[in-house]
């Protein structure tokens, strides 16, 4: 589309993804620009804005931040902040008539989930959660080539997404703004990619949880969460994420009459889609080689086009929401040692 014809972004919160990933991947949309900057820190914005070219009076604080409902140039506010703070900013935003895109998790509650479904839907703008994942390539032959059934009935899947942290002071280690540890942050991508995959919900789940002892990085928040879900078709997931060890994020789905493997499967780039096929006693394996997309202008470019199109987003609120009440059910089987049915 021409830049005129384009939807509107409002980022806010300049922090890591928001300057390393969004920023840059909306100088390549398609469908979609950045018209305006919102940050607590004025002299870091000032700078972004002079980098990307938004006007001084596209700069808000969060203080000015309900203004945005008078930026005709602003077509969606894309919420990047701590997760504790999203649920009110999605509220304001909603109350500004604006559309919103909000960093996953949604929010630290199944209970703020609602309310900010229920926010976006009073005031009739949509409301996307940024499971990028759910627009990457590699990941969506993935699910193709599963529904389809080209190697069989799944029967099994192991995932894992985990990286090694190092600051205690981050606000991810502080349960009042990230609400949780690994889970939220880093092993949701397992839980919510296999649902995706699957295109079917969990009716169960067991967990493990576990944080060194004295380790200041989980004095609030869980290092490592293991769990398994149940799905009605009798495929079961095995999850496991941890804070704590070498970066690995992959996941393999065992079916009838082959695997398919995903290498780097939760990463900004460089995933490798490879699969095994029974033949008689011997196996044949093959690399599906696809072309790379950056997956946050993939992600923000669906948007406008829902926006542009008045269609539902593929990962609207709802999608959200079920993973809290799926992370809720998760702690509530390691707090109890017992299964949690859904
Ligand atoms: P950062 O800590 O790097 O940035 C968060 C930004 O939020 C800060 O720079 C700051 O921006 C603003 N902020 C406002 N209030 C606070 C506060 N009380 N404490 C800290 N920061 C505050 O976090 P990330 O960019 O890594 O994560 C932001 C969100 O994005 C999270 O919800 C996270 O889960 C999600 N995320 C998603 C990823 C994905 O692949 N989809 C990858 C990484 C993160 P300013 O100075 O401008 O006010």
């Amino acid at each position: 589309l021409p830049p005129d014809s384009r939807v509107g972004y409002a980022v806010v919160g300049l922090g890591h993804l928001a300057l390393e990933e969004v920023l840059p991947a909306l100088s390549s949309c398609e469908k979609s620009k950045l018209t305006a900057l919102v940050s607590g820190s004025p002299e870091k914005m000032k700078k972004v804005a002079a980098q990307y070219g938004i006007k001084p009076e596209s700069c808000y604080s969060y203080e000015t931040y309900d203004q945005l409902k008078n930026n005709q140039e602003v077509d969606v506010i894309y919420i990047i902040l701590p997760n504790a703070l999203h649920k009110e900013y999605v509220v304001r935003g909603a109350k500004a008539g604006k559309h919103i895109l909000c960093e996953k998790p949604m929010a630290v509650s199944s209970k703020e989930c609602k309310e900010m479904i229920a926010a976006c839907n009073a005031a009739k703008v949509k409301l996307m959660v940024a499971y990028r994942i759910q627009y990457q390539p590699h990941n969506r032959k993935l699910r193709e080539l599963l529904q389809n059934k080209t190697f069989g009935a799944p029967k099994l899947i192991e995932a894992s997404n985990s990286q090694s942290s190092a600051n205690p002071a981050h606000w991810r280690h502080k349960k009042t703004l990230a609400g949780g540890g690994a889970l939220p942050d880093i092993g949701l991508y397992c839980l919510n990619t296999n649902r995706f995959i699957l295109g079917e919900e969990p009716t169960e789940v067991f967990a493990y949880q576990y944080s060194t002892p004295g380790n200041p990085l989980f004095t609030e928040v869980e290092e490592l969460m293991s769990w398994q879900m149940r799905f009605p078709s009798g495929v079961i997931a095995s999850c496991a994420t941890d804070y704590n060890v070498h970066e690995s994020r992959r996941y393999r789905v065992l079916c009838e009459k082959g695997w398919l493997n995903m290498d780097k499967a939760y990463a900004y780039k460089g995933q490798k889609l490879s699969t095994a096929r029974a033949e008689g006693k011997m196996e044949r394996q093959e690399e599906i080689g696809l072309s790379e997309t950056n997956q946050f202008a993939a992600e923000m470019d669906h948007f406008s086009d829902c926006i542009l199109k008045n269609k539902r987003p593929f990962t609207p609120g709802e999608e959200g929401l079920q993973d809290h009440i799926l992370m809720e059910a998760i702690y509530e089987s390691a707090r109890t040692g017992k299964p949690v049915k859904l």
